[in-house]
């Protein structure tokens, strides 16, 4: 059998910088998810003759925020371009984004971002204007007629590059996933809202051609279109013609749209109304000191500061809302471990902000139950799922619901007889072997659920010594 090519995959993201309020070059308000079809525009939007785009501060310090946090160098003077072409949600007839060749300076490069131990090198950084959105009857290549809003026409958008450095669909997702979430930590953009971050994926087996994906509107569509696409060039070998394909999401399928357009099509040239974004070290060091601290760096300090094992510090650096309560309970108690074990495995965000949240003072009662032995760590999940179904405080659960551990060595003691007497032979079977020791311990634990484990192999354990004599 002959072995499969090799697959290379790259991608070009697309993420609208959703927390600024207004729009990358004119004080159009950028939320235009609840606005009426093109109630959110302006002459600068349209580019009408007169008018000229002032450069939105803020969106250029989001965008070096994500150039940072992908460990890319921004560019101390970097440059609009206009990328010319003729399309129906392009009011103006040209884009202004930035371009890497002619002369032209994109505001960061040559990053990475790790995904499963492996880095996927970021090629460039830029800041550009989103189109406006057209909408079809029906599917885009039988569809008799498009509308189009400009609404969405000059919204923030930071498009990130990265090299062909990705050789699956699951690889791609995953890499798009950490994505979003390192940029969810920085606060710049909410990547669940619609539309919000959208991707085009390059695809070419070893020996074809490139061929481009776009559309991808969201990232669950990300992994099935690029499995699509790699089965259909597999199939027809020699089908891959460097050419760009439509994802249609209702039928699952990619369709050819046109040829790819060669890049001197665009007619690229540096935009005339906007001067060069200056950007010396200082503010870069500016940019860098107001960042907030992104869940890989938060993850090595969790581990650092509190000696949480390295899984558990990054399952719990990834969620925002837990690692500040756990952070709240660190100042309270020491029992690190137990916190955060208990935390990643029983709470989600909206256990610890949402109206019947846990607070930390009662949380950090509850480990110290466990950690002394007082209840065991079921009984402390019983009463937080409890707690944070009606609000009560979760010790408040354990007294009422008389939760305990039966530390009363005598009572553990007695059904270790009961259980011995129930299964003849079990005793030296349990003293010869692991498993069976084990078994034993969870036989006990069946007939006194309240019993501590480690108690009852203790017990267990001096049980079989005290035989053998
Ligand atoms: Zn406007």
């Amino acid at each position: 059998m002959q072995a499969e090519a090799k697959v290379r995959i790259g991608l070009e993201v697309h993420c609208q910088l959703t927390a600024l309020r207004t729009k990358l070059f004119c004080a159009c308000s950028s939320d235009y998810r609840s606005s009426e079809p093109n109630e959110k525009v302006c002459p600068v939007c349209f580019g009408l003759p007169g008018t000229l785009p002032v450069l939105n501060a803020k969106a250029v310090e989001y965008a070096a925020m994500i150039a940072l946090a992908l460990d890319c160098s921004v560019a101390g003077r970097s440059l609009f371009y206009r990328k010319n072409y003729f399309y129906p949600d392009l009011p103006k007839g040209f884009q202004i984004s930035q371009y890497d060749k002619a002369g032209g300076v994109p505001l960061a490069s040559s990053g990475h971002l790790e995904v499963e131990g492996k880095a996927v090198r970021i090629t460039r950084i830029q800041l550009e204007e989103d189109p406006g959105k057209l909408t079809y009857e029906g599917t885009i290549d039988r569809s008799s007629h498009s509308l189009v809003d400009y609404n969405r026409a000059g919204i923030a958008l930071v498009e990130i590059v990265t090299e062909p450095d990705l050789e699956d669909a699951r690889g791609a997702k995953m890499f798009l996933e950490k994505l979003r979430s390192l940029i969810e930590s920085l606060g710049v953009s909410d990547g669940e809202l619609d539309g919000a971050m959208r991707c085009d994926a390059n695809i070419s087996l070893a020996g074809g051609a490139r061929v481009e994906v776009k559309n991808i509107s969201s990232f669950k569509e990300v992994e099935k279109a690029l499995n699509y696409e790699i089965l259909r060039q597999r199939t027809f070998s020699g089908a891959a013609s460097s050419e760009t394909r439509h994802w249609d999401e209702r039928r699952s399928i990619t369709i050819a749209m046109r040829s790819k357009e060669e890049e001197q099509d665009y007619r690229y040239f540096p935009e005339p109304d906007l001067p060069p974004i200056l950007l010396g070290a200082a503010a870069v060091d500016g940019v860098r000191r107001s960042m907030p601290e992104v869940a890989d760096s938060k993850a090595a300090r969790f581990a650092r500061e509190y000696g949480l094992s390295p899984q558990l510090a990054r399952e719990l650096a990834a969620n925002k809302a837990l690692s500040a309560f756990f952070e709240e309970c660190a100042r309270l108690h020491t029992g690190y471990q137990e916190m955060a074990g208990l935390s990643v495995s029983e709470l989600s965000a909206e256990d610890v902000t949402g109206e019947r949240a846990v607070a930390p003072a009662d949380y950090v009662e509850l480990v110290k139950m466990v950690e002394s032995d007082a209840i065991t760590r079921a009984q402390a999940k019983e009463a937080l799922r409890e707690a944070t179904r009606t609000g009560r405080p979760a010790r408040e659960v354990v007294r009422s619901k008389n939760l305990s551990a039966v530390a009363d060595e005598g009572a553990i003691a007695a059904v270790i007889e009961r259980v011995a007497a129930a299964r003849p032979g079990s005793l030296e079977e349990a003293a010869r072997d692991k498993k069976a020791f084990s078994f034993f311990v969870g036989q006990v634990l069946k007939e006194e659920p309240k019993a501590q484990p480690a108690i009852v192999a203790r017990l267990l354990a001096s049980r079989l010594r005290a035989k053998k004599t």
